[in-house]
């Protein structure tokens, strides 16, 4: 290969962009490689996986791979809308439809393919729409605004995401499949069954076998599909997922091989049938098949990167499994290898559990012992173990049936021992249990180096648990004591320390050190005792014992802001204020000056107050009826919620009355992190509840519950926990939730990371909470009463402690206020005075 050498791409999407991080990243110094990436999109590549959670509230800008910044940094040079339309392999060059050209040395096909649309006579009217790109969302978006009924056609893995969307858009939402089954490619159909079962009881209707003949102007709504069998269906709008065909026309233009029924044939280096061209992503075919998914496409970029950088250990494709787990409205569905048991000889285990909606089955070979398929419905605990069977070829245990059965005694688990070098780990990013090895021999002993070294988890997280016990199990067999201690003063972990406290009723540091620690104690074993001591008792925080244990905010029950002045919160539960208390709020607002912001979460923040001013602020709040809203400690903040029923003429539940009750009942719990919740009256979702630690969205018959979302530095979406619930069963799961989490948690863990740590996820979570399955339902309700019981207004109780006030003041030695506090004004408000304003002492200027 010559020094320098152009390679051009064409196609920016999931792979074409892993393609240009592998050219970046694999490039040698004595070589330039002069990157150009075409994209027939308005923008740069973005995550396709988790498009649907668009809809759940993710922008264009969250689901962005990569920006102009990062390319121009690695000087790529980029194009958006630019289509290339023609490939001169005489010249080497291509051109774009507004009449640019590029020549190459080594050009790549990566235009994955788009959607199929059936020709059925009606189908191209406004509302047929498909579901591939950020751009179709905005028109399916645009299209539900004035939609109330939505059908998918096509009952496969992406039309159950679309399904999905259109009931999160508020339609009412129906699937028609022409197959007799739904996710017919992956599941069988005992699977499908469940999996249809399951998908009907969240409110989608299901019409299987049904092939549609034409669509025509409605009766009731926009359109009616009219089927072969004569049946019909009303509906407002059409979402066509029926299947992908590749972007392969380039490619025939210019008379390069391709499949029989499309695809760029490919051979293990990933060049089609010229060798300075090569296809990668689901315009590739290798071996008679397209792969749909993006794993195998980022092999095929790295392979072709490999091969075009003539790198001396470059790897080659050579197919790749298509197992896949995945949460399709909230079902847990799971699929490996031969699931239809079509292998010669096969033979099928299956257990069913229709009350619960669980269906696995697993498909072994004629001799018993290995594992060739498995199909997971409503339960997917089993997936990784069984996955790492079928791929590494592992013996199964004598009776295989145990793999699948719930109370199967001594069911075998796969540890991270157990697997071969060649396992994949991080199916994402292809990182295999040797990889990690190498990295440890290289120095990683951390799970954090060994992510940044391999990238492993870096893709979906799916592996993380299986990252960690791989890299723990390495290090101890290394001699390496992985250790769990939180400091050098306490030999415990946090939840070793939480139990110790609690069972033996110790109530200060000084008391916890001199029985099970040694030293002085640090700064991570002070606080991690503070938040354990506050979490168990619940005692008054600023008691004498426990002052030195605090952070710099509880330490004076107010958030100190970047000026050292502080703010004030008083707690509005679900954003509920009468006049009177408002104008009060007002009124002090006047009276001291403060600078008042109605916040995103429905409170009013006042800044500015000076260290001395609280106790007289929060004399006057109080008698005004008002409380502490806990801003300061790592406790409950907001119970976020809509008008509701009350009011609002969608709501079906009264969710102002539900955020209120909230508020007051876990207000003043101290926990792990901050806690932050919401209550929403209907699916509309106005209060946002599925970005809450704990998310309420009222149905017609309860409840939905969601867990562990985020908003925030890494937002998450919130996983559906348990669906239609009566008042006290709610209530009631929630004790048990944060009971839970508080006892279980690192310090300063959020929820999410809790959730996404925690063994066995979200499933594991409900057969806690849900099932009492390790029998513990009892104890977190007891404890979350006690600490319910001992609630007080802190700065209720700090007003009447003579000894507490003393620490409201400046100095120490002075009863003067600091003059390095300065204000100027702003929009009619102070705001903290800059260092050059300060040094001008230009104490005055109005900002428009
Ligand atoms: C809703 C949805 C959910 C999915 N869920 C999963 C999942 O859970 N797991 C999984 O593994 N996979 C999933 N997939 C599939 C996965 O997204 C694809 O396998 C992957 O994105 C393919 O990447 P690609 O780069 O080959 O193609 P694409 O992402 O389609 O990118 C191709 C790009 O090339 C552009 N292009 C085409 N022709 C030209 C041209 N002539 N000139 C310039 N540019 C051109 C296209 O506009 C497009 O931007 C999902 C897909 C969708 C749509
Ligand atoms: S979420 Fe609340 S405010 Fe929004 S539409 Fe539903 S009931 Fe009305
Ligand atoms: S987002 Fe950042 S700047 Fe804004 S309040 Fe939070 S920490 Fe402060």
């Amino acid at each position: 290969m010559s020094k320098q050498c152009r390679v051009v791409i064409v196609g920016n999407g999931m792979v074409g962009h892993h393609c240009v991080e592998q050219l970046i990243e694999l490039q040698q110094h004595d070589v330039k490689i002069d990157i150009t990436v075409l994209s027939a999109e308005s923008r740069l590549a973005y995550d396709r996986v988790h498009l649907s959670e668009f809809f759940a509230g993710k922008s264009a800008q969250g689901l962005a791979l990569t920006d102009e910044g990062t390319y121009d940094s690695w000087q790529v040079n980029y194009r958006t809308n630019a289509k290339v339309i023609d490939i001169d392999r005489e010249n080497k060059s291509i051109s774009t439809h507004v009449g640019e050209s590029f020549c190459y040395d080594k050009l790549i096909l990566a235009t994955g393919s788009y959607p199929f649309v059936p020709p059925i006579p009606g189908g191209e009217q406004p509302h047929c729409l498909v579901y591939r790109t950020i751009e179709d969302l905005l028109a399916i978006e645009k299209s539900a605004s004035t939609s109330e009924v939505g059908v998918v056609i096509g009952g496969g893995l992406l039309g159950l995401e679309a399904a999905n969307a259109l009931k999160q858009l508020g339609l009412k939402t129906h699937v028609v499949e022409f197959a007799p089954q739904l996710m017919a490619v992956q599941v069988d159909a005992g699977g499908g069954q469940v999996l249809r079962e399951k998908i009907e009881a969240l409110g989608v209707s299901v019409h299987t076998s049904k092939a549609t003949s034409s669509i025509s102007r409605g009766e009731t709504c926009r359109y009616k599909l009219i089927f072969s069998d004569e049946t019909v269906l009303e509906t407002d709008m059409i979402l066509f997922s029926a299947g992908i065909r590749p972007h392969d026309q380039l490619a025939r233009d210019c008379l390069l091989t391709v499949g029989e029924r499309g695809g760029v044939t490919i051979n293990h280096h990933c060049q089609t049938s010229d060798p300075d061209i090569y296809a990668i992503g689901e315009c590739a075919l290798f071996n008679q098949m397209i792969y749909g998914l993006v794993a195998p496409g980022y092999s095929m970029a790295k392979t072709a990167a490999q091969h075009i950088l003539a790198l001396p250990d470059a790897s080659q494709f050579s197919g790749a499994d298509m197992s896949t787990k995945l949460k399709l409205m909230s079902v847990d569905v799971g699929s490996i290898g031969d699931a239809h048991a079509k292998t010669e000889g096969a033979q099928c285990y299956t257990y069913v559990n229709q009350p619960a909606g669980i269906y696995k089955k697993i498909v072994v070979s004629e001799d018993h012992q290995s594992l060739l398929g498995a199909v997971l419905i409503g339960d997917t605990n089993e997936y990784d173990t069984l996955l790492q069977y079928k791929l590494n070829d592992i013996s199964l245990p004598e009776s295989p049936e145990t793999l699948i059965l719930p109370m199967a005694e001594n069911k075998p688990t796969l540890g991270a021992d157990a697997l071969p070098d060649t396992a994949t780990i991080c199916s994402c990013l292809n990182v295999t249990k040797g990889d990690i090895t190498q990295a440890i021999d290289q120095g990683s002993c951390t799970v954090a180096d060994v992510k940044s070294c391999t990238k492993a988890s870096s893709g979906c997280g799916g592996c993380a648990a299986l990252l960690k016990s791989v890299v723990d199990s390495e290090l101890e067999s290394r001699g390496v004591e992985v250790k769990k201690d939180i400091c050098q003063h306490f030999a415990y972990s946090r939840r070793e320390l939480f139990d110790i406290v609690k069972i033996e009723k110790i109530r200060s540091f000084d008391e916890l050190l001199a029985k099970h620690g040694q030293g002085l104690g640090c700064e991570i074993c002070k606080p991690t005792a503070g938040s354990i001591l506050a979490s168990v008792w619940n005692d008054y925080i600023l008691a004498n014992e426990h002052l030195a244990l605090q952070d710099t905010n509880d330490n004076f029950l107010a958030n100190m802001q970047k000026d050292g002045t502080y703010s004030v919160v008083p707690r509005i539960p679900g954003g509920e204020i009468t006049p009177e208390k408002l104008i009060k709020i007002g009124e002090v607002a006047q009276q001291y000056k403060l600078y008042t912001k109605i916040t995103g979460g429905q409170r009013i923040d006042l800044f500015g107050a000076r260290v001395e001013q609280l106790p007289e602020i929060w004399k006057t709040l109080i008698e005004a009826g008002l409380e502490t809203g806990h801003a300061y400690g790592k406790s409950v903040r907001t119970v976020k919620s809509c008008v509701g029923s009350t009011w609002c003429r969608f709501g079906v539940q009264d969710s102002v009355s539900m955020a209120i009750a909230i508020e007051n009942r876990y207000k003043g719990i101290r926990a792990p992190h901050k806690l932050k919740f919401a209550v929403s009256g209907c699916t509309r979702e106005c209060a946002e509840a599925q970005s809450k630690d704990i998310g309420i969205i009222a149905t017609d018959k309860g409840w939905n519950l969601y867990v562990c979302g985020n908003g925030g530095m890494k937002p998450r979406h919130a996983d559906l926990f348990a669906t239609d619930l009566d008042d006290s069963t709610l209530i009631q799961y929630i004790d048990r939730i944060l009971a839970f989490y508080i006892q279980t948690a690192e310090r300063l863990q959020r929820t999410s990371v809790w959730l996404e740590n925690l063994e066995g996820g979200l499933a594991y979570l409900q057969q806690v909470v849900i099932e009492d399955h390790i029998g513990v339902c009892q104890s977190l309700e007891q404890h979350m009463t006690e600490i319910i019981g001992k609630y007080q207004c802190e700065w209720t109780t700090t007003l009447k402690n003579p000894e507490a006030l003393k620490r409201f003041k400046q100095f120490v030695n002075s009863d003067e206020s600091d003059e390095n506090i300065q204000f100027v004004t702003e929009r009619d408000q102070i705001r903290p005075a800059t260092a050059a304003e300060k040094s001008n002492q230009v104490i005055v200027v109005e900002v428009l």
